[in-house]
């Protein structure tokens, strides 16, 4: 973590990910990860708040007897799933990660990330308060649910080495252990955590039920397709900086890592919603999550492990990666000027 100031202007060839030369202060100049300040951009171009979102459909709706026992119940596990994790990535990316990541670009856009996670944090507040959810169910579920606590602990169980005061990278030991530690904060928690959780609510969508609150998961969920994208260029980065850290054994890790989060998440489905829902069932939601995480090693150059195909493929539509590029490209200037965001 070095921050010392030199007088010397900071070499391009010196600037990493870890383990580079120039953090004394966000010097972006020679940049050299251009990924980085994309995603700032973007991410800034996709600026949004939950207040901006009408909630009287939902409020509505929500006082109604149309809606069912079970679809309030697997509305609100989402919801409170969510609270969890945005501040678990909050906490991860502003305790620990940013003051070890010394590119100075990213960390600009982990500024930007640390932000929207605020922000969603604000819209659950907020959907909790309008739709008048007893927000400390909400909030505490990863306490109170088994399916929600195993998760978390999953996520937790590897904060401790990069959150320790005492920990630098530098070593090959502690850099593997950085690298893991990313590899579960993008591809695991923001790229594999949340998607059965999101195809929940876009059932409601899909049903024209409780637009409002889905409008929001919608732009959460466009943020996270970012942080993930980012995290995937960071750990793309890393290996390419510091090949040796890429070892056939690391490798390995990462995938049984991956291939038990999927485990995890499937049986999380399971236990939340044990009727399935919107004609999603347990098949469903196990295909559709081993097909998420092959998608997250193939992008970081591993080998798929479940090869199956999308049983949700209105999912794909709306969340699919390379599909995510031309959103931005064409719907940016819309959201700027204040139109409603469509998912096509
Ligand atoms: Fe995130």
């Amino acid at each position: 973590m070095p921050v010392k100031m030199t007088n010397k202007r900071p070499n391009v060839n010196n600037r990493r990910i870890i383990n580079g030369e120039d953090a004394d202060v966000v010097q972006l100049h020679p940049m050299k990860h251009s990924f980085a300040w994309d995603a700032y951009l973007a991410g800034n171009a996709n600026h949004w708040l939950p207040t901006e979102i009408a909630m009287q459909d939902d409020i509505e709706l929500w006082k109604s007897p149309r809606l069912s026992d079970d679809e309030r119940l697997a509305f609100k596990t989402a919801l409170g799933f969510f609270t969890t994790a945005d501040s678990i990535a909050a906490n991860n990316l502003v305790l620990a990660f940013y003051k070890h990541v010394t590119s100075p670009e990213c960390r600009m856009y982990l500024l930007r990330q640390s932000f929207e996670e605020a922000i969603h944090t604000h819209a659950y507040q907020y959907i909790v308060e309008s739709l008048g959810i007893d927000g400390g169910e909400v909030f505490n579920m990863y306490r109170e649910n088994t399916a929600h606590n195993s998760k978390a602990n999953f996520i937790l169980g590897f904060n401790e080495g990069i959150f320790d005061d005492n920990f630098h990278t530098g070593t090959f030991e502690n850099d593997q252990k950085f690298l893991e530690n990313l590899c579960v904060f993008s591809l695991i928690l923001e790229g594999i955590f949340f998607y059965s959780s999101f195809a929940v609510i876009f059932g409601f969508q899909r049903q024209n039920k409780l637009v409002g609150s889905a409008e929001q998961i919608q732009y959460i969920m466009r943020d996270e397709s970012q942080h993930l994208n980012f995290g995937i260029n960071m750990i793309n980065a890393i290996k390419e900086e510091q090949p040796e850290l890429w070892s056939d054994e690391f490798q390995k890790r990462i995938t049984s890592l991956v291939k038990e989060a999927a485990k995890l998440e499937y049986n999380y489905a399971q236990q939340v919603f044990p009727k399935g829902i919107f004609g999603m069932n347990a098949d469903g939601f196990k295909q559709y999550i081993e097909h998420i995480a092959d998608r997250r090693l193939s992008a970081i150059g591993l080998p798929k492990q479940f090869n199956v195909k999308n049983p949700f493929p209105w999912m794909s539509e709306a969340v699919d990666l390379s599909k995510e590029k031309n959103f931005f490209e064409t719907r940016v200037t819309e959201y700027q000027t204040g139109g409603t965001l469509n998912w096509e």
